[in-house]
């Protein structure tokens, strides 16, 4: 059937959802000379069988704006196209049994409100009207979305697809893609079951078969099916279409009608991965029926709607859905092959997010950069061995079930754990560390003392790790604090052109001599951060590059695309090396007590690198901090960083310390962190970090856009916040208001323990241009839950905003 099709501009793999929408969206942005391959039926897969609700409110404003527009587009697609959507605008009415889902609730209104999402709490009152047969006497409020609604998920995927076809787009049924080929890194054409395809761009849009098409490009797709339900009832009095869709959270179940009587499904607490390998003839097919398994969304929606007690059920559906380990779709293009961009893994929201998912990856593949920080959903987000299947059935039994759990602020996963340990790992669980994940490293976030247990109780409110951390925080203000960093990503850059690579990436000036470490953006071309990092010139031609946790896959990869034909290797050392940070004002005498290096100003300033022996090993030492103290990074061999870490723990006046009192100590300190206050849609100008780009140099990646933009001024600007109401908590994204006015959200957020009072980040806007101090001006209140909270406000860090005592 391919026989005439030889050479496409993209090919678009699966016809669901998701590849009906990347295709519409590909011709709607002009690229008409699209192929879209579905190896049986469009929407075989596990479109057909979806329930079709669209809910705005999701855990994060980029995933909110996603399905803000999926909404829209569903809406109009039928005058578009011809093709019905079955998008009905019912409204979404959210139950809490307990005040801290109420509490949640409250703050996903508040986030709502950042994004124009239209939200409001009512009481049992209301619910009782809205919703005449839910039970209403043991709950504690409702959250009311009205403009949300829903879909027939197989006519949404037609009407996408009619669209796409309008447009050109060539769709073809019964032929699957069965491999991909390459040349020199980069995309030449597909191999299917009717002919090859030349082509530069790739969509692996094959649903719960994207892993194993991946694989056979070395691309790994960490997702796994599981096992994922609802049931329908025949007709039940009082039921009417224009019923919101019902979620029991506390209940692990959503309700809402269908044909006059109630579709109910949910998310079991713990869920049922599909182990057995996909038949050849998996279309329009279910798996067989659990009941056991569906018995506690049984329950749910039992406890909730009586009614359902005599409704009889002529339906229980068992389908499998795609989940990835955190929750999240996988949307962009794969590291190490060009133009091989994924969209899967829709963890039970691919309806709702399609729409936006498919528009904003067609910009991607069109404009060949992101549209908007769409981080959260790469798929460099991910080791290699993330996709290992061993990991994913682990992971898959809590992943759905987290879906309806309370977003507990550091909520960290059960299972799935110790995929990287550090060599310190047994040292610190024996000093009661409670570990937490971040790509794969175990980490250490807080350490219990004698007698404390080292779990986090999960609460929005104080958690119990506070005077732990606030201990840890202290020991690094006033006397050593001792980090186990070995998660930092770390990167080797060697070669004649090395230096030059890194010029045209880096907007700091990285030409400097041997022993001088420069602290970075890398930008993207819209002057927005890629990442940041540390790049120590540790030889005439060696580069030692360090760079957060999360962004060890991303960054390599933006190195290696950018190479382009200069000598330069690039090696990924990051298990090599243990990082032991060394913080506080007495970091220096604790560290000569265990080495002879000279440590002095002179000897060795702040920014310097220099090879030294600690504890009779060989240490590479960089003289920074992310505390805001006088302190050293110690990067030593793995087999021997235990070596290191007893000598400088048994040297007196250090504390081992985590992730927790990081973050706390950084935040008062001003310092931003890769993810939260530097992302892909932030400048430098806007972050208040001009001081890290070098405009004199004649070319970096992102130099014009910060030209163009320090041409007109920014209009957003990051400031710093002190909570006035010392009891007040927040976590980090809530809703900021200047003079009553909704003008921002918080990016970070932390007990200062120095300043006794919550302290936080976050953007705010203004008219473009204004001077600096304009920004200060004004009442600042925070949203914490509803409350609005007044806050100090500062451009520069609550503490020691001169850098003295990093120089010290
Ligand atoms: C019970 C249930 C209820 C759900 N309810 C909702 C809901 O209410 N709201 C919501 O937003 N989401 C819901 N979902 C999730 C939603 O259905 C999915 O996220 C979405 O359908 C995924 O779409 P997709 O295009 O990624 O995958 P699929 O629909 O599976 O499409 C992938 C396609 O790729 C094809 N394919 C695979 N390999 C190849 C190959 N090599 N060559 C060619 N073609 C190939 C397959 O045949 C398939 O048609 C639900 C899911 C289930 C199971």
């Amino acid at each position: 059937m391919t026989g005439v099709i030889e050479h496409a501009r993209a090919v678009v793999v699966g016809g669901g959802v998701a590849g009906a929408s990347v295709a519409y969206h590909l011709a709607a942005l002009g690229w008409g000379d699209v192929v879209l391959l579905e190896r049986r039926s469009l929407t075989c897969g596990t479109t057909w069988h979806a329930a079709g609700l669209v809910g705005r409110l999701r855990g994060s404003r980029t995933a909110s704006r996603l399905v803000q527009y999926s909404a829209e587009l569903y809406a109009r697609l039928p005058e578009e196209t011809g093709h019905a959507t079955g998008w009905r605008r019912c409204g979404s009415l959210i139950v809490a049994r307990t005040q801290e889902r109420l509490a949640q609730l409250g703050r996903s209104v508040a986030v709502g409100r950042a994004v124009g999402i239209d939200a409001h709490i009512v009481g049992p009152a209301v619910v009782a009207r809205l919703w005449p047969l839910c039970r209403t006497d043991d709950l504690t409020g409702a959250m009311v979305v009205p403009d949300d609604g829903r879909v027939i998920p197989a006519d949404v995927t037609q009407a996408l697809a009619a669209g796409a076809r309008a447009r050109g787009v060539r769709i073809r049924e019964g032929v699957a893609v069965t491999g991909v080929r390459a040349r020199q890194g980069a995309v030449a054409g597909v191999a299917t079951s009717a002919g090859d395809i030349a082509c530069e761009v790739v969509v692996n849009c094959a649903g719960m078969w994207a892993r194993a098409l991946g694989q056979t490009s070395g691309v790994p797709v960490p997702l796994w099916p599981v096992e994922h339900f609802y049931a329908v009832t025949r007709p039940i009095v009082g039921v009417t279409p224009d019923l919101a869709v019902l979620r029991d959270l506390d209940g692990c179940v959503y309700v809402r009608e269908e044909v006059g009587g109630l579709l109910f499904g949910g998310f079991e607490p713990v869920a049922k991965p599909w182990i057995d390998p996909i038949p050849d003839d998996f279309a329009f097919s279910l798996l067989k029926e659990d009941p056991e398994q569906f018995e506690v969304l049984a329950r749910g929606a039992l406890e909730r709607i009586p009614a359902l007690e005599s409704a009889e059920v002529q339906l229980l559906l068992d389908g499998p859905e795609s989940f990835t380990p955190d929750g999240n779709f996988i949307l962009g293009e794969a590291p190490g092959l060009r133009g091989y961009f994924v969209a899967a893994g829709f963890n039970s929201g691919g309806i709702a997010s399609g729409g936006g998912a498919g528009r904003a990856l067609a910009e991607w593949i069109v404009n060949g950069a992101a549209p908007m920080d769409l981080t959260a959903y790469d798929p460099r987000r991910f080791l290699p061995r993330h996709a290992e299947p061993a990991y994913l059935v682990a992971r898959m039994r809590e992943v759905p079930g987290v879906h309806y759990a309370i977003a507990w602020p550091n909520r960290e996963p059960e299972t799935g754990r110790d995929m990287l340990r550090s060599p310190l790992h047994e040292r610190l669980a024996a000093r009661g560390a409670c570990f937490g994940v971040k790509m794969g490293w175990e980490r250490v976030n807080w350490l219990a003392p004698a007698g404390a247990s080292p779990r986090t109780e999960y609460t929005f409110g104080r958690q119990n790790w506070l005077p732990h951390v606030a201990h840890e925080h202290r020991a690094a203000r006033e006397r050593a604090a001792l980090f186990d960093q070995t998660s930092f990503g770390k990167l080797q850059l060697e070669g004649p052109d090395a230096g030059t690579l890194l010029d045209r990436l880096a907007a700091n000036d990285v030409a400097v001599p041997v022993g001088r470490t420069v602290y970075t953006p890398f930008l993207n071309a819209r002057g927005g951060y890629e990442s940041d990092l540390t790049i120590s010139r540790v030889g005439p031609e060696t580069w030692f590059l360090v760079t957060g946790s999360a962004q060890r896959v991303r960054d390599a990869d933006w190195i290696r695309r950018h190479a382009g034909g200069l000598r330069a290797t690039l090696t990924d050392v990051t298990e090599a090396w243990a990082t032991l940070g060394l913080m506080g004002p007495r970091a220096r005498d604790v560290l000569a007590r265990v080495s002879a290096a000279p440590l002095d100003n002179e000897a060795f300033p702040f920014g310097a690198v220099r090879d030294v022996v600690v504890a009779g090993v060989a240490v590479r030492a960089i003289r920074l901090s992310y505390v805001g103290e006088l302190g050293w990074e110690l990067y030593v061999p793995a087999p021997r960083a235990g070596e290191v870490w007893d000598a400088l723990t048994a040297a007196g006046e250090v504390l081992p310390a985590g992730y927790y009192a990081l973050d706390s100590l950084r935040i008062e300190k001003g310092y931003r962190a890769w993810g939260r206050e530097l992302t892909p849609d932030d400048t430098p100008w806007q972050a208040g970090l001009g001081f890290t780009v070098k405009l004199a140099k004649p070319d970096f990646v992102g130099r014009s856009a910060l030209m163009a933009q320090r041409e007109r001024g920014v209009s957003r600007r990051l400031l710093l916040f002190a909570l006035d109401d010392t009891r007040a908590v927040a976590w980090g994204d809530e809703p900021i208001y200047r003079d009553g006015r909704l003008v921002g959200t918080l990016t970070s957020a932390a007990y200062g323990h120095t300043l006794g009072r919550g302290v936080a980040m976050g953007y705010v806007e203004s008219e473009p241009g204004v001077p600096a101090e304009t920004w200060l001006g004004g009442r600042y209140e925070i949203d914490v839950a509803g409350e609005r909270v007044p806050a100090s406000v500062s451009l520069r860090a609550w503490h020691d905003p001169t850098g003295e005592r990093l120089r010290a």
